[in-house]
């Protein structure tokens, strides 16, 4: 297929390099963004057209703007990362690609071809390059590539008018102080994914849904909540924005299987890698019983989360109505020895300091 045509249209009044250096010296989370966004159409008549790059700045919908009713979209979220020479680089961002297309199949949305998708995001990260902070501090770019229904019609249907869109917006490192272990709420009230569902896209629906269950954490005083099967109410899933992995003292890995969760491109990476380390990955069903038991005896070693914010976070302890789970036995300070190594690992590739042995970064 012939790549793409892609409009350019500079900001012609882009952040100041004094402003930007502020930005980027602290950038927090989701709230800076860059001077461009990147935005393409869809019709059925005219399949895919029209991309540009814009100057950012507000979209104007109609009130009846298909997907402020139906909520008929779904978004990805992956980073850009620089290099001691400079260069630009995303991390297997034709994984990004592929799980859009998934998440859109489900969501009835028409699918972007993933080289496409690929096109888009890099675009918008060559025109704004210079908001790409150094590596510094675990610090990125943030890329947020979206798809929504456009259309002004109430009727209860796929979209005939769709938009891809991405916004970039740098981040700062998920820790701090450094890494340490989270505290997690257990949920036996909320659940994110049923049989069928769309648990295992990328769509908004799935966030607001988690919000309820997220508070219910916070106001345990934890960190992050952790979703059990809608079945059967046994089986761990994964938390609001992260997959989940259970390291057990013969050595041996456990993250739960896919079907309703969303399948992290960290916790695809994090298979490979730990294959490669000696430690065999098991994707399975894995109840509550069986960490609280594996704690208990001693059996589960560490457990760690993992996404493409914090790429891999430590977790303590577990907390639920009846009780709580105390952290693993091998979980120090900054977590256990093989969820850093884990970590550690994938930093270094992402940001270009290790030897891209599995050929993941993608150069801009
Ligand atoms: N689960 C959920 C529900 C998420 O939102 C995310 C973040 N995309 C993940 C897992 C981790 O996915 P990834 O490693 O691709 O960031």
């Amino acid at each position: 297929m012939s790549p793409m045509q892609i409009s350019v249209t500079p900001n012609p009044a882009p952040v100041d390099d004094a402003r930007l250096a502020e930005v980027l010296a602290a950038p927090g989370f989701g709230t800076h963004f860059t001077d461009h966004m990147l935005t393409v159409e869809w019709t059925p008549e005219r399949g895919w057209h029209d991309a540009r790059v814009t100057p950012y700045g507000p979209l104007t919908l109609d009130p009846a703007t298909a997907v402020l009713h139906y909520a008929q979209e779904t978004f990805e979220g992956m980073k850009a990362y620089r290099h001691a020479d400079g260069s630009v680089w995303t991390f297997r961002p034709e994984e990004n690609a592929a799980r859009m297309a998934r998440s859109s199949h489900r969501l009835a949305l028409p699918v972007l071809d993933p080289a496409d998708f690929v096109q888009c995001v890099d675009a918008l990260v060559e025109v704004d390059q210079r908001w790409v902070p150094d590596a510094e501090g675990e610090k990125s770019l943030y890329l947020r590539p979206f798809m929504f229904a456009s259309e002004a019609f109430l009727g209860v249907r796929p979209a005939q008018h769709v938009t891809f869109m991405v916004i970039a917006s740098p981040a700062g490192a998920y820790f701090k102080g450094g890494v340490k272990p989270v505290s997690l709420w257990l949920t036996e009230e909320y659940t994110r994914a049923g049989r069928g569902g769309m648990g295992a896209a990328k769509t908004g629906g799935n966030y607001a849904s988690s919000l309820v269950a997220q508070q219910e954490a916070t106001a345990h005083g934890c960190d992050q909540v952790v979703f059990l099967d809608a079945q059967e109410g046994r089986y761990v899933e994964e938390l609001g924005g992260m997959n989940m992995y259970f390291l057990f003292d013969d050595g041996r890995i456990v993250t739960p299987e896919t079907g309703t969760i969303l399948e992290g491109i960290t916790r695809a990476s994090i298979i490979e890698l730990a294959g490669k380390l000696g430690h065999p990955v098991e994707e399975r069903r894995f109840s509550i019983d069986e960490w609280r038991d594996g704690v208990a005896s001693g059996a589960i070693r560490e457990v760690f989360a993992c996404g493409t914010a914090a790429v891999v976070t430590p977790v303590g302890t577990l907390k639920h109505a009846g009780g709580e789970v105390a952290a693993p036995a091998g979980t120090g300070e900054a977590g256990g020895e093989l969820t850093r190594r884990i970590r550690q690992a994938l930093v270094d590739v992402q940001y270009g300091r290790a030897e891209d042995a599995f050929g993941w970064m993608h150069r801009v």
